[in-house]
């Protein structure tokens, strides 16, 4: 592969990098005894960088997200016709890209019939958010406003998608946090809240007592990730979704799925709620719409709930009084019509599933190699190994052995994820996500990389 810059031309881009870039979720510290890396091209499951090493990418961009892999030129030629022909009008007007991928999205989402078009997945969220709260103002005098998430969730970085978050580190030390958001217990079995055969209805249940605590007529909506994500890859128990449906109907609550993780074939369907049965009154997505060719997020809703906003037009409050400025950039839509292409032309929902189930196959492989290895969990390309010191005990694996994992994979070529980088104790999962075109060489190259790094690092 050619990198376009020389290397000199390479330095100065790590200096003015190192001077001037304040990256996310990293400390800085670091950079004054290591070099920041740069990510300079790629092409399918691959990245080069700056200094030209390969890397195979297990886990999408980091934060899995590139679901079609790299150098999509399709994509890119998508971008670039819609961007001369017209880059951008607001969304209260419509646009061709935008009504025709709306049309495909929902084609692949029964129940559901309206997108609102974001930038990212805190904002679709907080679209979500906001309807619900206004839902309230509309029907229930502003009672039935309380909004539940889960522990372990993520549902964004801003201050109120934060105050829903569930992942207490991400946290600590941006209150004073948003009122009205309850949470609920998370329902990961391996870490086990109760004692009990039926797991996932005694998790759902957990839900309901939140709710009859704080009263059903004062809660307006539940936001779940179908499966947790950054809190650790949770999949749920069994029976837990059907339970969680039942309770939200029961009190008339509203069901927000958080897919900005698993949307758009990252567990071998389109969305992840569509393997539970689950009927949502919102879905959120942002990641793998567009694979990260453009910012585009969405709200998608039902009909039923956009009609409550049409009802009266002589009232001037009565429609959802928002905008998000570059929800009107073509570029998104564009992409996101020639990524969903590209998933259906390649069939990638169906190879997500077999190299999903070829990946748990290893992972399951290795944990009878390694005592080490606690759990493994996961659906689709979306998997995690929980590493713990005792099986017993299941305490968790040390931070700085996760992060000597993560280090050695990147030495072999190989860049895994490890799930909650903030606390000691709790960022113990070994995190893979990789793009829904990976083969089974590249699965077994990724779980060799990882074997290698678990012998190295725990003996
Ligand atoms: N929800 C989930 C489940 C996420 O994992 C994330 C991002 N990691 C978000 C919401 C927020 O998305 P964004 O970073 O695009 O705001």
């Amino acid at each position: 592969m050619n990198i376009a810059a020389s290397p000199n031309d390479m330095s100065e881009i790590i200096e003015a990098d190192r001077s001037h870039v304040w990256h996310h979720l990293f400390q800085h510290k670091s950079l004054e005894t290591t070099d920041p890396k740069i990510m300079v091209e790629g092409k399918g499951m691959r990245l080069w960088d700056a200094t030209g090493k390969e890397h195979l990418d297990a886990v999408s961009g980091g934060v899995w997200t590139v679901n079609v892999g790299y150098g999509r030129v399709s994509i890119a030629d998508a971008i670039r016709d819609q961007l001369i022909k017209l880059n951008y009008f607001a969304n209260s007007a419509g646009s061709i890209p935008g009504a025709l991928f709306s049309e495909r999205l929902i084609s692949k989402m029964p129940g559901m019939s309206r997108v609102y078009f974001t930038n990212s997945g805190t904002e679709a969220n907080e679209k979500a958010f906001k309807i619900v709260r206004q839902i309230a103002h509309k029907r229930y005098g502003g009672k039935k406003h309380k909004i539940l998430y889960r522990e372990r969730d993520y549902h964004g970085s801003s201050i109120t998608t934060i105050s829903a978050g569930g992942q207490p580190e991400r946290n600590a030390q941006y209150g004073p946090y948003t009122p009205g958001f309850v949470s609920v217990p998370h329902c990961c079995e391996y870490r086990a809240q109760w004692d009990v055969e039926e797991y996932g209805e005694r998790a759902a249940d957990a839900i309901e007592e939140v709710i009859l605590r704080e009263g059903p007529d004062t809660v307006g909506a539940l936001c779940l990730e179908p499966v947790t994500a950054g809190g650790g890859v949770i999949t749920p128990p069994k029976g837990y979704w059907d339970r969680v449906q039942e309770i939200c109907r029961k009190y008339d609550i509203l069901l927000h799925i958080d897919e900005v993780v698993c949307g758009v074939g990252r567990t071998g369907k389109w969305f992840g709620y569509q393997h539970y049965g689950i009927k949502p009154d919102f879905v959120t997505m942002a990641k793998g719409v567009a694979s990260g060719y453009a910012a585009i997020a969405c709200m998608v809703t039902t009909e039923q709930v956009f009609d409550l906003f049409k009802d009266d037009t002589s009232d001037p409050l009565n429609h959802f009084r928002d905008i998000s400025t570059f929800g009107g950039c073509t570029a998104g839509p564009a992409a996101a019509l020639e990524n969903m292409k590209i998933i259906e032309d390649e069939s990638l929902l169906d190879n997500t599933t077999a190299m999903g189930e070829r990946l748990m196959a290893n992972l399951h492989g290795l944990m009878d190699k390694h005592s080490v290895i606690g759990d493994v969990r996961g659906i689709g390309l979306f998997c995690g190994a929980e590493l713990v010191k005792d099986r017993d005990t299941k305490e968790p694996a040390e931070e700085k052995l996760m992060q000597a994992i993560v280090a050695d994979c990147m030495k072999q070529g190989v860049i895994i994820g490890v799930t909650n980088r903030a606390l000691p104790g709790l960022n113990n999962t070994i995190c893979l996500s990789p793009a829904l075109i990976a083969t089974s060489d590249d699965i077994d190259q990724i779980t060799d990389a990882i074997d290698g790094a678990l012998t190295r690092v725990f003996g």
